[in-house]
């Protein structure tokens, strides 16, 4: 497929199955281009042959977001491959080990925390640091990070968690640092909780379909110039911090 040059073009993390697969579908319905950042290049390849099959522009990016080389690495394959960004989902996200209590806070297993950590915070910091410069290239940057209302504070929903749930509650915090370092931007940063899906991460043993899941990211992805910066939402609206 030819591209033109306003033809808008996304980044999402973790694009090869689940939530980000159905967002990278979203975005390729939506006559995005997108850059399918997946880790694993069996997966990587099968996944844009699906997009491409189902009629939508897509490319995939080499990407590990624990690790500053790969992340590196795939800014510099937008960057030759499509010259900017207009969108970025971070979406790749783990639940980590629950076994033996690892997850109980009483007996939290540190390295586990540790874990979901290096994924779910550090390398939504990581990709977001990587990909600004071609972000700030677009006419209307909008960035999304894939949250969970288990991260929020008021809710305490959920089962107890104590590496993922705070891992989250710490990713929209990290979330309204961006939006306020880049109030003065055009660049919108807003974090999404997609409800509870079925997804390999889940067991496959919950209410909603992946794309259910994605349409809060497709909304906060292509928000108006006067959208929200730093906030929390699902599809019902604002989610309590
Ligand atoms: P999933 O089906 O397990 O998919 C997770 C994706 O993240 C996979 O593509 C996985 O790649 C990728 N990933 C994990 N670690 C990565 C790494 N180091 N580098 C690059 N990619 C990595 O889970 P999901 O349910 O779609 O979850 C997607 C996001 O939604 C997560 O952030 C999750 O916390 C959030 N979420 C999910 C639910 C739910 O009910 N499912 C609810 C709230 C929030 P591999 O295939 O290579 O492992």
């Amino acid at each position: 497929m030819d591209r033109v040059n306003d033809t808008k073009i996304a980044l999402v993390t973790g694009a090869n199955k689940g939530i980000g697969f159905a967002i990278a579908q979203g975005l390729g319905a939506l006559g995005f281009t997108v850059a399918v950042g997946a880790r694993d290049e069996a997966r990587r390849t099968e996944a844009v042959d699906r997009l491409r099959a189902a009629g939508s522009d897509a490319f995939g990016v080499a990407l590990d977001v624990t690790s500053d080389e790969s992340v590196a690495a795939a800014a510099s394959t937008v960057e030759q491959t499509v010259g900017r960004l207009d969108v970025l989902v971070n979406n790749a996200g783990i639940g980590g080990r629950i076994d033996g209590g690892a997850q109980d806070p009483v007996t939290l297993d540190l390295d586990v925390v540790r874990t979901v950590l290096d994924t779910n915070v550090f390398g939504v910091v990581r990709v977001t640091n990587a990909m600004l410069p071609l972000l700030r290239r677009a006419a209307a940057p909008r960035i999304v990070n894939i949250s969970s209302n288990m991260g929020s504070l008021t809710l305490r929903t959920g089962p107890i968690l104590a590496a993922y749930a705070p891992s989250k509650s710490m990713l929209n915090s990290v979330t309204v640092q961006y939006a306020r370092a880049l109030a003065e931007t055009n660049i919108l940063v807003n974090a999404a909780c997609p409800g509870y899906v079925a997804t390999d991460f889940t067991g496959f043993n919950a209410p909603r379909t992946p794309e259910q899941g994605a349409a809060i990211a497709l909304r906060l992805a292509t928000l108006p110039d006067d959208g929200p910066r730093g906030g929390f939402f699902d599809d019902a609206g604002v989610v309590a911090w």
